[in-house]
Order: structure tokens, then C-alpha cells, then sequence
């Protein structure tokens, strides 16, 4: 039997960023709101100095909050140039430094790009960096799960498919964004289908998103209307997770969500 007071949620729910607070109040303000989680981005560089990195993994502990890091968007493990791909392990390792200080494990980050290669030569470029990626981990001695994103645009490597595909070759993590998916395939996730081929604990992104024909545009308020397929399909496959909230206004958005974690009878709950 689940112990709500000494076993972490199965479901868990919170910000990504500080929403232009700094990290040491969006912790606090977190803790103040009853989430779960925060995803520390780094989004246009690992700027975040290793002493409060540190002191964030601390306070993030005090409050029994769980940490994840979002390397920078300037990432392509498939590059032409062989200096991109250095300066993008560099992006990785930097933020998987910062994520081992802080006792976060899964490091996100969107891999690459196409290009003018085909989808095969893509996957086999990236599926080689993430080895030597994590060759590098392993000597660093940090416990940090590689977690490349699904993307939001069928141009940009990172489908469900690839993803999953890279995680079987390599042993990497996932994150699945749930907000992407929707966007890659116009609106529509066959979730009874994709819940078993997922990990049982899984990390997660959610929002709103607005998509064309060409895929992801931007990312929108979430709605509960968005959030209840997701959050039944969740309960129906009996998956952990920890859905980070990428909306224009994450920590509001992700109270909703936790208010629905927190409120909503599992469907196949028995008496
Ligand atoms: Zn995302």
C-alpha cells in the first residue's frame, strides 16, 4: 500500500525555469505552492556558476523538490562542422556538471538537425555522440541519464520513433514531450498505443501548443481539457512521471495540473 507521507507522488508535477524569478525564489515560491519538480533551463548557455548549483541542489532537497536540467537550445549532434558538434558535447557536459552538483539526473536537450542527411545517417551520427557522450559521464563519475527531447517539427530529428529507437541502442533516457507529439501529428496521440512502448517512469513535458502542417509553432497556455487525456492515460498505464509545465505561464499552469493530479479519481481505482 502507497504511503502518501514517505512515498514520492507517482505523478509529479512543476515549473520549467524560474519565470525571470532566479532559481533560489522559484524554489521557495514551489515549495510555497505544493509542486514537485523544477527543470533548470539553460537556454541560451550553462551560465550557472557551480557554487549555486550547488546551493540550488540543496534548497531543491531541503523542500524534498526533484531537479532536472534542460541543456541549451544551440545543440546539433549531427552538425557538418566538426567544431559544432565539440562546442555541443561541451553545451552537454557543462550542463550534466551542473546537474550532477545540483543531484538532478536527466539532462533534456533537442539533439539535432537533419539537414541535407538522410533520417538514418542523422540517427547514426547522433547514436555515436550519445556513446561518447556517455563515456565521458561515466569517467566524470556523474549519475546522469541523457534524456534527448522529442521534438515538435518532423524536420528536426527526435520522433517518438528515433528516440525510442536511441534509447534501446544506447541505454540514453527520453523525454517525452507530450505538447510536441501533439503538434507532429496533428493534434491526435494513440496513447493506449505509445503508453507501452514508453518507460515506466517517465519524464515528461506538457503545454499548449499551437501547430501547423509543418509541425510546432509555439507553446500556449494549458487547458485542463489538453492535460485529462493525458493524465488518464497516465493512470491507465500505471506510468510514473514528472511532467514539467513549458506553458507561457508554467508555475500557474502547473498548479492546475497538480490540482488535477491531486483531485481526479483514477479511473480503474477499486473502493
Ligand atoms: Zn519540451
Amino acid at each position: 500500500m502507497v504511503n502518501p507521507l514517505t512515498e514520492p507522488p507517482s505523478i509529479r508535477i512543476g515549473p520549467a525555469g524560474s519565470d525571470g524569478r532566479g532559481y533560489p525564489k522559484a524554489l521557495a515560491e514551489i515549495a510555497r505552492l505544493g509542486l514537485d519538480c523544477m527543470e533548470v533551463a539553460f537556454t541560451y548557455g550553462v551560465r550557472m556558476k557551480p557554487e549555486m548549483a550547488a546551493a540550488v541542489g540543496e534548497q531543491a532537497a531541503a523542500h524534498g523538490i526533484a531537479l532536472s536540467v534542460h541543456a541549451p537550445y544551440y545543440i546539433n549532434l549531427a552538425a557538418y562542422e566538426e567544431e559544432k558538434i565539440v562546442a555541443s558535447r561541451q553545451r552537454i557536459l557543462d550542463s550534466c556538471h551542473r546537474a550532477h552538483l545540483m543531484g538532478a539526473r536527466c539532462v533534456v536537450f533537442h539533439a539535432g538537425f537533419y539537414q541535407k542527411r538522410s533520417a538514418r545517417e542523422t540517427y547514426r551520427l547522433i547514436r555515436d555522440q550519445i556513446l561518447t557522450l556517455q563515456a565521458e559521464i561515466r569517467r566524470a563519475g556523474w549519475d546522469i541519464d541523457l534524456c534527448p527531447e522529442i521534438t515538435g517539427k518532423p524536420s528536426q530529428f527526435g520522433s517518438a520513433r528515433e528516440l525510442l529507437a536511441l534509447m534501446a541502442d544506447t541505454g540514453c533516457g527520453l523525454t517525452v514531450d507530450f505538447a510536441h507529439l501533439l503538434a507532429r501529428q496533428q493534434g491526435q496521440i494513440a496513447y493506449d498505443a505509445l503508453m507501452p512502448a514508453l518507460p515506466d517512469n517517465l519524464h515528461a513535458h506538457f503545454s499548449g501548443i499551437e501547430y501547423t502542417a509543418k509541425g510546432e509553432k509555439k507553446h500556449l497556455r494549458l487547458q485542463p481539457d489538453d492535460f485529462r487525456p493525458l493524465l488518464e492515460a497516465l493512470r491507465r498505464h500505471r506510468k510514473q512521471a514528472t511532467i514539467i509545465c513549458e506553458s507561457p505561464a508554467p508555475f500557474e499552469d502547473a498548479v492546475m495540473m497538480k490540482n488535477m493530479v491531486d483531485k481526479e479519481i483514477p479511473t480503474d481505482s477499486g473502493p
